[in-house]
């Protein structure tokens, strides 16, 4: 008895070390199971909480960048600020001639050896002008037409020095861009009332109205009118003119646009 009461003793020994064992590993399981799902929440909850962080990061390191998202469509890539020079331009070989017509602006200069002087056609249309004008008691002056590539670097560099580059791309052209290269080009005043000259105030004299009515019978543009600046580049001038010739430059004033737009660019 005593060795069945062992056997049984020893039996129900090993049934408890089998069922301690199996609970244990159950319990492991379970546990293992339990930091898997805690560890993948854990993982979870800190991605979710540092896509919160850097959204708010992002939120609060660019205002500017949200700000300025909205506006970016209204400035398309096709249409350019004509007022600012393209960066790392070279000045070309030859000059830009559209349809028969040169054209010299900050998207367009010309090469540096261009150098036609005052050209005699245009200088026959300004004769005729004044002529024209004397007659209505106005005496014109082209107080100045053609410049040279050597002469507007020594304005251009001179205004930068006045006034910085910023202030003088507003006013000046760089040597090359420079539509007095091109001989065409007549700066025009009145004798006598050199006050007014390269002014805006000339506009507003007999002379400056004369001229922006009539011009064009002669075949000269107001080149940078009132309220083009984006599209010539330069701010209105009301003694720049241009000669295109009388065709085109009546077609320019009754359309009531600048050269740029009668070229289409
Ligand atoms: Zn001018």
């Amino acid at each position: 008895m005593k060795f069945i009461n062992r056997v049984n003793q020893k039996n129900k020994k090993f049934s408890i070390k089998w069922v301690v064992i199996g609970v244990s590993a159950i319990m492991a399981a379970l546990a293992a199971v339990w930091l898997y799902m805690h560890d993948l929440d854990v993982e979870q909850s800190m991605k979710a909480l540092t896509d919160a962080v850097s959204t708010e990061e992002s939120a609060v390191e660019t205002p500017k960048d949200e700000v300025a998202k909205p506006t970016e469509p209204e400035k398309p890539e096709e249409a350019p600020d004509a007022t600012i020079y393209p960066e790392d331009i070279e000045l070309p070989k030859a000059p830009t001639i559209i349809n028969g017509v040169l054209l010299a602006n900050k998207q367009h200069p010309l090469p540096e050896t261009y150098a036609p002087g005052e050209v005699p056609e245009a200088r026959s249309a300004f004769e005729t002008m004044k002529a024209a004008a004397a007659e209505a008691g106005l005496n014109l002056h082209g107080f100045s037409t053609y410049r040279d590539f050597a002469r507007q670097k020594q304005l251009y560099d001179s205004y930068v020095a006045k006034d910085g580059q910023q202030a003088a791309d507003r006013y000046s052209a760089r040597p090359g861009y420079s539509e007095h290269q091109t001989g065409l080009t007549f700066d025009i005043g009145e004798a006598g009332k050199e006050q007014h000259w390269a002014s805006a105030s000339f506009g507003d004299t007999e002379g400056g109205k004369w001229l922006a009515s009539n011009a064009h019978q002669y075949g000269f543009i107001l080149r940078y009118p009132e309220g083009s600046e984006h599209i010539t580049g330069y701010m209105h001038e009301s003694w720049h003119f241009r000669y295109v010739g009388k065709d085109i430059a009546t077609e320019i004033y009754q359309q009531d646009i600048t050269l740029e737009e009668y070229l289409g660019i």
